[in-house]
């Protein structure tokens, strides 16, 4: 063999882990209604904000499901404007490649990699949230590979900064179901993300899993704008005025069905400051008052947020509290969403 690796063992196809964690018929009704009910907010037929939020990583199953049944009493509150949809990201992208990768690859973030443990870990836990909270929620298609294990569960994907220009990432979005939200790249190039939408939106032939499939082309994929770093490696934002018209103008010199935005108030349009956020969305709120195309352009909003503020090293023992980017801890959380709602 003309490679250097270990060939451990083979995985479970998704289709066998399906029948041995299966969803069952109310879960699917749920799963189906709150398709339905996002379609209509990114096709422009529901006027409710989506609110993308939790932790940046779902590092332990019972602080997360304690995170998001905090957030279902209030989603059931503001339920006429705003419709949640929780952050369970199971697999991390790192800027070296090195740290935390996520449930996938480390169901307990202290013990060594265990890839089907993993694949486990992460579905059970998907489940468990729409069986005890009834919210489908959303990830990010770090390994298109692997999106399904989780393909008739999740609400929403994300196609992150570091993968928007792959290929492989564009074409199986292509073909996923739900919305697909192509973020802009660590360098700000908003062609790229457009590119990626472009070619979200068609259908292709291509290799998957070792088939050849065809998709259908994906009418909800959709721009993310989540800042970007400088030649400098300095933080910029791209939630502002200007920024949100150009991307207006950008949708309009395509051919674009849908053309929709969400904000992510973290990463580089924060700086990593996830207490700038609750002023983000105020502003951009306030852009959406002043144009009519800024508010039927932007949908929602993605946000950093847990149980503690901040963030703590891998083995810092903290409940709740983020081992990944920063968060917003519960209290202003909750403040926050009761704001926004104050807003729509
Ligand atoms: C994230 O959403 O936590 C993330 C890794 O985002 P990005 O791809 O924008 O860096
Ligand atoms: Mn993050």
């Amino acid at each position: 063999m003309n490679m250097n690796l270990e060939f451990e063992r083979q995985l479970t196809i998704p289709m066998e882990v399906k029948k041995m964690y299966p969803l069952d018929d109310e879960l699917i009704d749920i799963v189906e209604q709150r398709d339905r009910e996002i379609k209509d907010i990114f096709a422009g037929r529901d006027d409710r904000l989506v609110l993308i939020i939790g932790p940046c990583s779902a590092d332990k199953e019972d602080s997360v499901l304690d995170y998001i049944t905090r957030l279902r009493k209030v989603q059931d509150k503001v339920a006429d404007r705003i419709f949640i949809i929780p952050r369970i990201y199971t697999n991390k992208p790192r800027t070296t490649g090195s740290g935390y990768k996520g449930m996938l690859h480390q169901p307990d973030p202290n013990k060594k990699p265990d890839m089907f443990k993993g694949i486990v870990a992460i579905r059970s836990m998907h489940i468990r949230a729409l069986k005890e909270t009834g919210f489908s929620c959303a990830d990010e298609m770090l390994y298109p590979e692997n999106h399904r294990y989780l393909d008739d569960i999740l609400a929403y994907v994300a196609v992150g900064a570091r993968s928007v220009e792959n290929q492989q990432h564009r074409l199986v979005a292509s073909g996923v179901d739900v919305p697909v939200g192509m973020k802009n790249p660590t360098g700000g190039d908003l062609s790229v993300m457009m590119n990626s939408i472009t070619a979200a939106q068609r259908g292709h032939t291509f290799l998957y899993r070792g088939w050849e499939v065809h998709s259908q082309g994906n009418p909800y994929a959709h721009a993310i704008l989540r800042g970007y770093m400088n030649k400098h490696g300095e933080s910029l934002p791209n939630y502002h005025y200007e920024d949100m018209t150009h991307l207006v103008r950008l949708y309009v010199s395509g051919r674009f069905e849908n053309p929709a935005c969400i904000i992510d108030t973290n990463h580089s349009n924060s700086g990593k400051n996830p207490f700038e956020q609750p002023r983000i969305i105020k502003e951009v709120m306030n852009a959406r008052r002043y144009s009519d195309d800024i508010r039927r352009m932007v949908k929602g909003f993605m946000v950093e947020s847990y149980i503690e503020d901040g963030a703590q090293s891998v083995d810092g023992g903290c409940y709740g509290k983020s081992i990944t980017d920063p968060c917003l801890g519960w209290d202003k959380t909750e403040r926050l969403i009761y704001d926004l709602a104050e807003m729509v």
